[in-house]
């Protein structure tokens, strides 16, 4: 079987997947553009505490506030949305792209 060059380079498996699990071993590479982590208003600490441990420290690509974010630009996320609102988070997507589509 032929495997490709990244594979054959990165001893253990794939380029693909060590990028995967280097990316989940030191957390969410968005930290800086979020917010989430140094606190947003309304926000409890100890909710946002929760937060980070449940996100961005080890399931970054869950976060509703990553997929947004990566998806449309930092400035199109709401402080507001929390990282368990996906379903907003597809909402906001899905709605500033229709009115990209239409200007
Ligand atoms: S809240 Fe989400 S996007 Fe923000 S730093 Fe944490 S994991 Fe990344």
């Amino acid at each position: 079987m032929r495997q490709g060059i990244a594979s054959l380079m990165v001893p253990g498996g794939s380029f693909q997947n060590r990028v995967e699990q280097v990316g989940q071993m030191s957390g969410c590479p968005y930290v800086r553009e979020c917010g989430l982590p140094a606190g947003l208003e309304g926000l409890s600490k100890s909710m946002a505490a929760a937060y980070q441990q449940a996100y961005c420290q080890s399931e970054c690509q869950q976060c509703a506030r990553y997929r947004a974010g990566v998806e449309l630009g930092w400035q199109y996320v709401p402080e507001s949305l929390l990282p368990i609102e996906m379903e907003r988070a597809e909402r906001i997507i899905e709605a500033i792209k229709l009115k990209w589509a239409k200007s």
